[in-house]
């Protein structure tokens, strides 16, 4: 690859610490009680001090390694400038109040990705909880796991700190000047409905959230309040966007290392979906519901509690897909359940 900058992807910042990845630009990361187990924060240098991009879920620990980052001799005592959250995932968005009450700032975001955080936060209520219910027993999970769920009860406020009461809306297309240098708003869809991505031409790096990862696959859900919803179209229709940037572009990822394996990686995304997609509509020649077909492209996450949401949520969105493409048709199971039947 033709670059001179010793290799990013060997250096990576222990918990409180951060290391510094090119001019104006380190890298934090904070530990996750969740896979993929660790965030990355990216603090570029910004009138007088940093903005940072993203800020990890709120906890005590998280709050305490954040008080370590910013007292890191890299930053040279400067204060957090600015802030901006790619999208509305606890891990990204949890300690954005926090940071904005300490530091004085309007969180730079997305209207959708805004609006989705502040209506999540405010709905926790015994609807919400039963709209989560029922949309599992639509998808066929059994009545052990649908306890579960009502048990564990609404996630959402837990790792999400309260949320400052403005921000400051970004799009697709726009420019942001931080630090003097321009960096280019890309946004993606479908792992969130309008995740802020960051484009520097003069650099050649691309801070790419969760859209674009180097190892994982990044989890495209379908969400119970849209049900209708095709997110993997929206997922793969977004990843050809970016197959527009050069293609020794820097990509910052969210979870992962740093990676310069941009086009490739988009290609593997793409025909990992496309196989994914080909195998479930195979299945379907047995009519299934979203849970059974679940155990073909999960099968050890399909079984633990606190990953079926997920499996059977990215199941329903390959199903949603094979929908849209005239592959499968729903049809009505037993009791609310819903089957899926290749046609
Ligand atoms: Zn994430």
């Amino acid at each position: 690859m033709p670059d001179a900058s010793p290799d990013p992807a060997a250096d990576i910042p222990e918990p409180g610490e951060v290391r510094r990845l090119m001019p104006g630009l380190l890298r934090a990361r904070m530990p996750l009680p969740f896979p993929p187990g660790h965030v990355n924060i990216w603090l570029l240098e910004h009138e007088g001090g940093w903005l940072a991009v993203d800020t990890a879920i709120a906890s005590r620990t998280t709050r305490e390694l954040w008080d370590r980052v910013l007292a890191q001799p890299a930053l040279g005592g400067r204060p957090l400038t600015g802030l901006l959250v790619t999208h509305f995932h606890p891990d990204h968005i949890g300690l954005t109040g926090w940071l904005c009450g300490r530091f004085g700032l309007i969180p730079a975001m997305t209207r959708i990705e805004w609006l989705m955080a502040r209506a999540l936060w405010y709905d926790s209520g015994p609807d919400m909880m039963a709209q989560q219910i029922a949309h599992y027993a639509r998808a066929g999970c059994p009545a052990d796991y649908l306890a579960h769920v009502e048990a564990r009860g609404p996630l959402y406020q837990r790792a999400v700190g309260e949320l400052p009461r403005a921000f400051h809306c970004i799009r697709d297309g726009g420019t942001l000047t931080i630090g003097g240098e321009e960096w280019r708003v890309m946004t993606g869809s479908g792992h969130a409905p309008d995740m802020a991505c960051l484009h520097s031409a003069a650099r050649g790096v691309l801070i790419s959230a969760d859209q674009i990862l180097p190892r994982i696959s990044p989890y495209v859900g379908l969400h119970p309040g849209e049900p209708n919803a095709d997110p993997l179209g929206d997922f793969l229709a977004s990843l050809e966007r970016f197959a527009a940037l050069p293609e020794d572009t820097l990509v910052l990822p969210s979870h992962g290392e740093p990676f310069r394996t941009l086009h490739p990686r988009l290609e593997t995304l793409a025909s990992h979906h496309a196989m994914r997609l080909d195998a479930l509509a195979d299945a379907c020649r047995e009519p299934a519901t979203a849970f059974e077909a679940a155990q073909l492209l999960f099968p050890r996450a399909a079984q633990e509690p606190g990953q079926i949401g997920f499996a059977v949520g990215e199941t329903l969105a390959h199903l949603r897909r094979l929908e849209r493409q005239g592959r499968v048709e729903a049809i009505p199971g037993t009791g609310e359940a819903v089957l899926f039947r290749a046609r």
